[in-house]
């Protein structure tokens, strides 16, 4: 897969990483995205629920068979080393399925969504660029709140435990300013998507 163009594409909570690879996608980029590929396994028949039914038992399967994610957010939030040992055990099976879908992939270049990628680091040797979606922290919570999911305390503890924002832009070669509205970004990133493909074309 080395061989490959690979953008990591990273951003803090509701910077709006998924909506940049969205738009990309629409353009002719490849997208593989570790949050779905967690979330797929752990949904019913997903790839890691043997191992979370061995390791944490019953009361963490949901009736149709997937995560009960509820139990387990709360669970991992009263039991931190439990967090660590989640991780532990999606992490390799993310990895593979990160490995299988990159060279499963036939567009032109692909772009490999990690919203901890600087956290992590250990995509960092796959990848050709960093590109970060950044917007002002007040637009960030006021995106990630607008869900219904969360809220603004929730945002700001998740965005405080996140790499801070100057860090995350100091690695970025290439920044989306995703402050303005839709119109702008889809701008943007066609502007981004000539350069991916003449970058991964070798004729840049
Ligand atoms: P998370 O880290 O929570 O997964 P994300 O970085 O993937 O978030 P998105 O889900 O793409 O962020 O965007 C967050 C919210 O903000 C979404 O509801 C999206 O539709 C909206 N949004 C993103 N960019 C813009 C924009 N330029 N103008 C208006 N709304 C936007």
């Amino acid at each position: 897969m080395n061989n490959k163009f690979i953008v990591g594409v990273t951003g803090g909570i509701g910077a709006g990483k998924s909506t940049v690879a969205g738009i990309f996608a629409r353009l002719g980029a490849g997208v593989v995205d570790t949050d779905a590929l967690s979330r797929q396994l752990t949904a019913p028949g997903g790839g890691a629920m043997q191992a979370i039914r061995e390791h944490f038992g019953a009361a963490f399967i949901g009736e149709d068979g997937g995560l009960n994610r509820s139990a387990m957010r709360e669970y991992v939030f009263n039991h931190p080393p439990a967090r660590k040992q989640l991780e532990g055990l999606l992490h390799g099976r993310i990895r593979d399925a990160v490995q299988a879908a990159l060279q499963a992939a036939t567009q032109p270049y692909v772009l490999l969504v990690v919203p901890l990628l600087i956290e992590v680091g250990s995509y960092r040797p796959i990848l050709s660029r960093v590109l970060v979606v950044d917007c002002d922290e007040a637009l960030q919570v006021q995106r990630a709140t607008a869900r219904g999911q969360l809220t603004v305390d929730s945002v700001k503890a998740i965005m405080a435990a996140q790499t801070d924002r100057k860090t995350r832009l100091r690695v970025a070669d290439d920044v989306i300013d995703n402050s303005a509205d839709l119109a702008h970004l889809e701008t943007v990133v066609r502007a981004l998507d000539q350069q991916y493909r003449s970058l991964a074309a070798g004729t840049a």
